[in-house]
C-alpha cells in the first residue's frame, strides 16, 4: 500500500534515478527527438523534491498530487503533461484507496492514454506502463522485466510523438520517454509500497 512515507521516497528516489541518467535520457532523445528528455525530466523532478522538502503531507495521496502539480509547472515538452496527468489521476485513485497499487497505476496509465492518445506498440511510455501493470497483477514484477520492456520499444516504429515525425528511421532506438518510466517503476519496485 502507498503511505506518505514510501510515496515521499518514491518521489525522491525517482528524481535520483533521473538526475544520475538525465544525460542517458537526453542522448536517447537525440537520434529520434529533440534531445531534451533528460534536462525536462531533471528540471520537473528537482521541482518535485524541492515541493516535498517544503510541504507537510498528510496521505499518500496529496504527496501524488504535489509530484503531479510540479511535474506539469516544471517538466515542459511532451513528458512534462503525461507524467503531471498520470501522477494526478494516481493520487485520485490513492486518497480512494491507497492499498490498491494496481489500480493506482491503471489510473495513471488511463490519464496518460487520455492525454496522449497513444496505444501499445507506438514506442512511447505506454509501452512501459501496460506490461508493468500486466506484471504486477500477475503478482511478479522485478527489475530485469523493467529493462526488458524499456529493451522492446528498440524496434518499434514510432507513430505518436516528436519521434514519429522520423517514421521507419526511429526504429533501433530505445524511446527516452520509456527509459523514463522504467526509472519509476524500479523506483517504486525499491520502496516499500508494493
Ligand atoms: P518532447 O518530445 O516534447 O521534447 P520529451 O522529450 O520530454 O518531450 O518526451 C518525449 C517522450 O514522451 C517520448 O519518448 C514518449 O515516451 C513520450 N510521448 C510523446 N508523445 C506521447 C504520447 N502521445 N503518448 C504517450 N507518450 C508520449
Ligand atoms: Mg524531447
Ligand atoms: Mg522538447
Amino acid at each position: 500500500m502507498f503511505t506518505v512515507e514510501n510515496t515521499i521516497e518514491l518521489f525522491r528516489n525517482f528524481a535520483t534515478k533521473v538526475q544520475t541518467d538525465k544525460a542517458w535520457l537526453s542522448d536517447l532523445d537525440t537520434p529520434i527527438g529533440d534531445g531534451d528528455h533528460g534536462t525536462n525530466m531533471a528540471r520537473g523532478l528537482t521541482e518535485v523534491t524541492a515541493k516535498l522538502d517544503a510541504g507537510t503531507y498528510k496521505d499518500p495521496g496529496d504527496v501524488f498530487k504535489a509530484a503531479a502539480m510540479a511535474m506539469i509547472g516544471k517538466t515542459g515538452g511532451a513528458s512534462g503533461p503525461l507524467y503531471g496527468t498520470a501522477f494526478m489521476e494516481m493520487s485520485k485513485a490513492v486518497q480512494a484507496n491507497p492499498d490498491d497499487i494496481t489500480g493506482a497505476l491503471e489510473a495513471g496509465l488511463a490519464g496518460i492514454q487520455k492525454r496522449g492518445k497513444a496505444t501499445a506498440g507506438e514506442k512511447t511510455m505506454v509501452d512501459v506502463w501496460v506490461p508493468v501493470i500486466e506484471s504486477v497483477k500477475a503478482g511478479g514484477l522485478n527489475a530485469e522485466h523493467v529493462d526488458a520492456y524499456v529493451e522492446k520499444t528498440k524496434p518499434m516504429k514510432a507513430t505518436k510523438g516528436r519521434a514519429s515525425y522520423l517514421g521507419e528511421r526511429s526504429i533501433g532506438h530505445l524511446d527516452p520517454g520509456s527509459a523514463s518510466s522504467g526509472l519509476f517503476f524500479k523506483a517504486l519496485l525499491e520502496g516499500g509500497a508494493l
